[in-house]
């Protein structure tokens, strides 16, 4: 089948999404300067990301070769995520220290029997490490951990609060993978958040902004890929050199480019 390039006129993309959504995804933030804040940091970002970019790019054109332009836009399939959202799925032909590795961190979770309670059992200890609340015993009786094989089900994986004080679920379809784990960690973040302002008046049970739930649950994400906790729950056992360290911190970076979305548009091209 034919495939056909589809260019994007960023510029009127970005006007038309942000005249439509702005009221709406700036409602909450009570800060007349916050988008400001934002670009400042962004700036701030902006020059390792460039470099980050670069580097991408000279590891697809050795791998693609001229189907990557040297100046021009990145096909996005290319990057593993139809979305470019990460960049997660290039990580293995792009580590910076191809000869050394990495941590497979999931076939040490398989390797270790992990299932998908105990994942979650996991996720649970962290938060109560950090003095947070434990979960409650109707969260694990309610909540679905798996793929149901006998009804239809959606696997986006999503964290419900019930509203009526006690009855606070997750949705994941776990499997025994290095993402999955960082997800549940993520969603339980969520349930965290909802056992905090759960005896408030229904007005102020909710995130004090969009961005607030989702915050906690990436942070905790990410300090849950720190080599110095990975070490302490055990899937971490050898002395890394700094090179294996160094693949790591280059894999969680690749995790997190969804926030730079906004350049990435401008060097990538869609192909649907
Ligand atoms: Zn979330």
């Amino acid at each position: 089948m034919a495939m056909t390039f589809h260019r994007f006129n960023k510029r009127r993309f970005f006007k038309q999404f942000w005249l439509t959504f702005r009221p709406y995804m700036l409602n909450g933030y009570e800060d007349p300067h916050f988008e400001d804040k934002i670009q400042n940091i962004y700036e701030q970002l902006k020059p390792l990301y460039l470099q980050l970019h670069a580097y991408v790019r000279f590891k697809l054109r050795q791998k693609y070769g001229d189907v990557v332009s040297e100046t021009g836009p990145i096909p996005a399939h290319l990057l593993g995520d139809i979305m470019a959202q990460n960049w997660r799925e290039i990580a293995d032909f792009t580590l910076p220290f191809p000869n050394v590795g990495d941590n497979d961190l999931t076939q040490e979770l398989i390797d270790q029997n992990y299932t998908a309670i105990q994942i979650a059992k996991t996720a649970e200890d962290f938060f109560k490490s950090l003095n947070l609340t434990e979960m409650p015993e109707s969260f694990w009786e309610k909540s679905i951990f798996t793929k149901s094989e006998d009804k239809p089900m959606v696997c986006m994986a999503s964290s419900w609060d019930f509203s009526d004080g006690k009855d606070f679920r997750v949705k994941l379809c776990i499997h025994i993978t290095l993402t999955d784990f960082t997800i549940t960690h993520h969603e339980m973040g969520h349930i965290e958040y909802y056992l905090h302002y759960k005896n408030l008046p229904v007005k102020f049970r909710g995130g004090a902004n969009d961005g607030f739930h989702e915050a906690v649950g990436d942070l905790i994400s990410l300090s849950v890929l720190s080599t110095k906790h990975l070490r302490q729950i055990g899937l971490i056992n050898t002395n890394i050199d700094n090179r294996v360290d160094m693949n790591n911190l280059y894999k969680v970076s690749n995790s997190v480019f969804r926030p730079l979305l906004k350049i990435e548009i401008n060097e990538i091209i869609f192909c649907f």
